[in-house]
């Protein structure tokens, strides 16, 4: 566990409103002078529920963090608390609101998560952190675009601290297809694309968009927990080919996909089956508020699932830099961070 803390990480999947912690809901809690007890009550899934429940929590943070302050506030702590845990290099995402009775527009929504960042930046936290502007699928094609254009907006404006957009939401709601020409405009104005795709069996939506989006977008999957599940049907080869040949990478959220019940246990996560054929397999935490999990856990989890020692840990979390959306530079710098560890722990 130690080890896993130690080591420089990467996480390339987490959506800002489900990864505050407890302590920052007890802080925020009395800031605006609510009893603690009551405002954190339910707010971290212990024990396996079904996806359905997973969004009813997300409907109740939304209410929670409804506020220009609240943004902020969450933002650098969360930042700051995956500095903590050694994530070396972080892509944070999340959905745009309009909240009319707050002020709160799109715009000024991931402008206040900006202006976090940067704060953090000039604190001179250890930690490289980037930006994805979430579509939320539940909204529709044209709230979509509404997402892709802000995001290229601040891709300009801030110099690639925001360098993509996450495709997202309740995947038993409308179909990804319909998003496709939204994914390929974002894609040509140079946005990195990391969409959910194929967390329940939906084998149509994901091939279709793959099929699509596979040749012109630089793209990852979130959770593609049912890529490879040849026992649901024939087809599936052919979703498996194309992530293969593209070469595309999986973020594996093993304990959320538990939680949500998408996935048993450790042992029969899809992280394995990617990971042996030698495919890039990202471990990501999701929410790590909601799951109850920080980013040393999922290493940890994967690490004694799977007889990872120290060194494949390391060769592991070395070959996680290859998905990130950002260039050579942070990759090179990022590489020389864990070598440097690696010499140091040997
Ligand atoms: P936010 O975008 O910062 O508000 O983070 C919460 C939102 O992320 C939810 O409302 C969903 O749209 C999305 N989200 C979080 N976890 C999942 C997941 O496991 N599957 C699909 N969407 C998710």
């Amino acid at each position: 566990d130690d080890f896993c803390h130690r080591l420089p990480k990467v996480e390339l999947h987490a959506h800002l409103n489900t990864s505050y912690s407890m302590k920052f809901l007890r802080e925020l809690a009395r800031h605006n002078g609510i009893a603690e007890e009551d405002f954190v009550q339910d707010l971290c899934l212990k024990e396996a529920k079904p996806l359905d429940e997973g969004f009813a929590l997300f409907v109740r943070l939304h209410q929670i963090f409804k506020t220009e302050e609240a943004i902020y506030r969450l933002t650098c702590s969360v930042i700051k608390e995956f500095a903590e845990d050694n994530v070396k290099y972080l892509e944070l995402r999340s959905t745009p609101k309009m909240i009319p009775e707050t002020g709160m527009t799109r715009d000024l929504y991931m402008q206040t998560m900006v202006r976090a960042v940067k704060d953090c930046e000039k604190e001179g936290l250890d930690i490289t952190v980037r930006l994805l502007v979430s579509i939320d699928r539940r909204h529709g094609v044209e709230v979509a675009r509404i997402a892709v254009d802000l995001a290229d907006k601040l891709m300009q404006s801030t110099q690639g601290l925001v360098l993509g957009v996450d495709f997202s939401g309740d995947p038993k709601v409308g179909d990804a297809t319909d998003f496709i020409p939204v994914f390929l405009d974002a894609a040509k104005r140079g946005l990195k694309l990391s969409l959910h795709l194929a967390e329940i069996p939906l084998y149509e939506e994901t091939k279709n968009v793959l099929q699509a989006c596979c040749r012109s977008c630089t793209m990852r999957i979130g959770h593609g927990t049912f890529l490879h599940r040849y026992d649901l049907g024939k087809g599936h080869e052919e979703m498996e080919d194309i992530v293969l040949q593209w070469k595309i990478p999986i973020e594996a959220c093993v304990t959320s996909n538990i939680l949500s019940k998408t996935v048993d246990c450790p042992g029969t996560h899809h992280f394995h089956y990617w990971h042996s054929k030698q495919h890039p397999v990202i471990l990501c935490t999701d929410g790590k508020g909601a799951f109850g999990c920080s980013l040393t856990d999922e290493y940890s989890k994967v690490a004694k699932e799977f007889g990872f020692g120290k060194r494949d840990l390391l060769a592991y979390a070395l070959s996680t830099v290859d998905s990130i959306f950002e260039g050579d530079q942070v990759k090179q710098r990022l590489r020389e961070t864990m070598r440097v560890f690696g010499q140091k722990e040997s």
